[in-house]
């Protein structure tokens, strides 16, 4: 009997455990899409000054809206999407998951279901059961793409409230084009949210969603300052969508959701937006390369537009997994049977994994 039966649980969380990857202290930590480097001794400065200038008024609460936040954020998506944005066409909270949690209580919940195509990010279920909102998954391609006759048949069968869609998704790394979005957005009924968690690692070519948003009242873009803004820790993330879709997420909000540290440490990092992501560049051409090596090797490894590479087809996946753990290199055991995912870190740390890979060869392929 587990302790947590002593209390009054609900039913469908009995047995349900906490998500999320190991966070285990070895030297080559590859395991959850982080950038691998560090904020400069200035952009940590400047932190530290806004943290304390903050503090001085740490009696009050912050501004619930967090217009002056959110003000530089649209300013920033205007630059990368090309699409220019008000700031009532943006909304923050703490990562991208409470952004999507938000949505879900917002236009999930009981007697609605949300859709998405598998294998996708894991977390997105979960939204859904603590919501009480069904949830439904389509498959994709072999080679992780939506089919088109798929896409139309689950939307026409489930009628979901919600689609999400991560573009690069989570764990295949795959994007979607604007076609394909802009097909499932006539296909669905309600709200359509294209997750950019990983949108600035977008390849040459693959554009954003953003473009889609004019004229577009139902569709939801989220993105995240915890990957390429190599600002895990501050834990930010934000949507831009039409000014009703932020009214109707400001609905189910708590009230002062996002501190006033957060805030702050969020602003000076988007003051500083071009050194934070100015390692994005390399982390596309080490992922461009992870890809080339992977197959070079033999084994098979999705086209990816994100900071992360799913590869396969493993024998054992679990074994490889603990093998290269035991040689100091954590990667992600997620995904389809067979396949593992690796982030892309620092050159330095892409060598240990490749040596480390090459080091146990013999028992990897299927
Ligand atoms: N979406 C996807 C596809 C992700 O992979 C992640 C993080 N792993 C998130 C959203 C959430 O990130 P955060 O809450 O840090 O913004």
């Amino acid at each position: 009997m587990s302790p947590l039966d002593q209390l009054p649980l609900r039913d469908d969380l009995r047995g349900e455990t906490p998500y999320g990857a190991p966070q285990l202290d070895v030297p080559v930590q590859l395991n959850v899409n982080e950038n691998p480097y560090p904020p400069s001794d200035a952009v940590v400065a400047d932190v530290a000054a806004a943290v304390a200038d903050v503090a001085r008024s740490l009696n009050r609460y912050p501004d619930r809206d967090a217009l002056g936040l959110r003000a530089d954020l649209a300013a920033y998506l205007s630059r990368d999407g090309g699409v220019p944005l008000t700031v009532d066409q943006v909304w923050a909270a703490n990562g991208s998951n409470e952004v999507m949690l938000q949505l879900l209580q917002a236009f999930g919940g009981p007697g609605r279901t949300a859709v998405s195509f598998a294998p996708t990010y894991s977390m997105y279920p979960e939204y859904a059961r603590d919501t009480f909102t069904t949830w439904v998954t389509g498959r994709r391609t072999e080679d992780f793409r939506l089919d088109p006759d798929e896409m139309r048949e689950v939307l026409a069968q489930h009628r979901p409230s919600v689609v999400l869609l991560a573009s690069p998704n989570n764990p295949t790394g795959t994007a979607l084009g604007l076609d394909e979005i802009a097909a499932v957005y006539e296909s669905a009924p309600g709200v359509v949210v294209v997750d950019e968690a990983y949108g600035e690692f977008r390849r040459a070519g693959t554009p954003s969603a953003l473009q889609l948003l004019p004229s577009r009242p139902r569709l939801v873009v989220t993105r995240t300052m915890s990957k390429a803004f190599a600002l895990a820790g501050g834990r930010l993330g934000y949507l831009a969508a039409s000014a009703d879709v932020v009214d109707a997420v400001r609905i189910v909000r708590l009230p002062y959701h996002l501190s006033a540290t957060t805030q702050a440490v969020a602003r000076v990092a988007l003051a500083h937006a071009d050194e934070l992501l100015g390692a994005v560049d390399e982390l596309r051409a080490e992922r461009d390369r992870t890809v080339e090596w992977l197959r070079g090797q033999g084994l098979r490894a999705a086209a990816s537009d994100a900071n992360f590479v799913l590869f396969g087809e493993l024998r054992d996946r679990h074994a490889v997994w603990q093998r290269l753990l035991d040689r100091g290199v954590l990667i992600r055991e997620t995904g389809p049977d067979g396949w593992l995912r690796v982030s892309i870190g620092t050159p330095a740390e892409m060598a240990a994994f490749r040596a480390a890979l090459i080091d146990i060869a013999p028992e990897v392929r299927r």
